[in-house]
């Protein structure tokens, strides 16, 4: 099969590799529909990871179940299915709890950007769409695997409520879709930090209410100015670094929450200002798995697109060129077509 693998910082290749096979009887093979590119996975593509050696990548999917193990008892193939980065069993305290990416057996899913992806702990894992989608919602379907799972934990983790504000810090494909998130759990403001007119534009489709194009403290000043004087109720910090992460603290009401899914590099968070500034914090990586039945009926009732984060389109052979477009941020989020 063509599968995507990066040899160095900057190098993509899609090569000849083994086709995957069930290892474990509770394993399932896709046949991928879609892929894509995700922002993290340009941190090995500019060398802030390191890649020591050549190795597959790519962590969000959708597809075909070609074959179950053994043990698959929830999918079969045939079916149209969306996993999440992080296979977990569903089953274990912590999944019921909600936290499937801290999942007792997670596993890690990569090597997506292929014609063909394992998946681990598929009952867990894997959740099958009602009826075979059209071709109009495959590009929804896949920001599920990933971006839009993890807006939806921000606006979660930052506990946003029905008429309340939020402030959306980042505005990549998960700042975007954490818009889409605070807009359908009720927020009645939505403040968009964003320097970038067409992000700017996608995120007031969405449904943000306010653009603030200020950063550092002249952005939080603005915020403030946007909130009578006391910050937002909740901010998604969907960024991960330390002027986004402050931008966010510094942004949030006394008594108000952040939820922070940017990764963070290099953050460091003063004690004594989190104490003094009654802010909540959670974060960590979203719990897509947790979200995935709920959000397929937003998209198959119409009611969410979040499919509109990407805005290239290339053939798997092409995916360099989908890394470089994003790099150099000529494109937002690229989708791949094995
Ligand atoms: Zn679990």
């Amino acid at each position: 099969m063509r599968a995507t693998i990066i040899h160095a910082p900057g190098d993509i290749r899609v090569e000849n590799a083994p086709e995957p096979k069930i290892v474990a009887p509770t394993d399932a093979v896709i046949r991928t529909a879609a892929a894509c590119v995700c922002g993290s996975d340009l941190w090995s593509y500019r060398g802030v990871l390191p890649v020591t050696e050549p190795q597959p990548i790519g962590h969000e999917y959708v597809g075909i179940v070609e074959e179950v193990g053994s043990d698959v008892t929830s999918v079969e193939p045939g079916q149209f299915v969306i996993g999440s980065f992080v296979a977990s069993d569903n089953t274990c305290p912590i999944c019921q709890a909600g936290y499937h990416t801290s999942c007792r057996h997670a596993q890690w899913v990569t090597g997506c950007q292929a014609e063909y992806v394992r998946v681990p702990l598929a009952d867990g894992t894997l959740v099958a769409t009602p009826e075979q989608p059209t071709e109009e919602l495959i590009p929804d379907l896949l920001a599920l695997s990933d971006v839009m799972g993890t807006g939806w934990y921000a606006a979660r983790a930052a506990e946003v409520k029905p008429g309340s504000t939020a402030v959306v810090v980042g505005d990549g494909a998960v700042g975007l879709s954490g818009v889409i998130a605070a807009k359908e759990l009720g927020a009645a403001r939505i403040i968009t930090m964003s320097r970038h007119e067409s992000r700017q534009k996608l995120a007031l489709e969405f449904g943000a209410t306010d653009i603030v194009t200020e950063r550092g403290e002249e952005g939080i000043a603005r915020v403030k100015e946007l909130t009578n004087g006391i910050g937002a109720d909740s901010v998604l910090e969907c960024v991960g670094t330390q002027q986004s992460m402050q931008q966010a603290l510094q942004s949030t009401r006394p008594g108000g929450n952040v939820g922070f899914v940017g990764m963070p590099h290099d953050v460091q968070i003063d004690g004594l200002q989190l104490f003094f500034s009654h802010v909540g914090l959670r974060g960590g990586p979203a719990p897509v798995r947790a979200y995935l039945p709920d959000l397929i009926d937003r998209v198959f009732s119409g009611r969410i697109n979040p499919g509109k984060v990407f805005d290239l389109t290339l053939p798997l052979d092409e995916v360099a060129e989908g890394y470089k477009a994003m790099d150099e941020r000529r494109a937002i989020k690229t989708l791949l077509r094995p």
